[in-house]
């Protein structure tokens, strides 16, 4: 088994609806213009500006819905 690694620089962010908004850390320096990033059921998607992961909640719908 490997052990647990701790490369990640970066929180991945669950959001609960997909595309997903992203305009970066207003907090820090990070800003960027805002991107929206679709996210597969399941899986995840990546900032490419603020590299920043965001993963979709459990049951969250995926836009389909009504
Ligand atoms: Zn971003």
């Amino acid at each position: 088994m490997l052990a647990r690694e701790s490369a990640s620089l970066t929180e991945a962010v669950t959001v609960s609806s997909t595309p997903v908004a992203c305009d970066g850390d207003v907090a820090s320096d990070l800003g960027h213009p805002r991107v929206f990033l679709d996210i597969p059921q399941g899986g995840s998607a990546v900032c490419p500006y603020c590299s920043r992961e965001f993963v979709l909640a459990e049951g969250a719908s995926s836009g389909q819905g009504h």
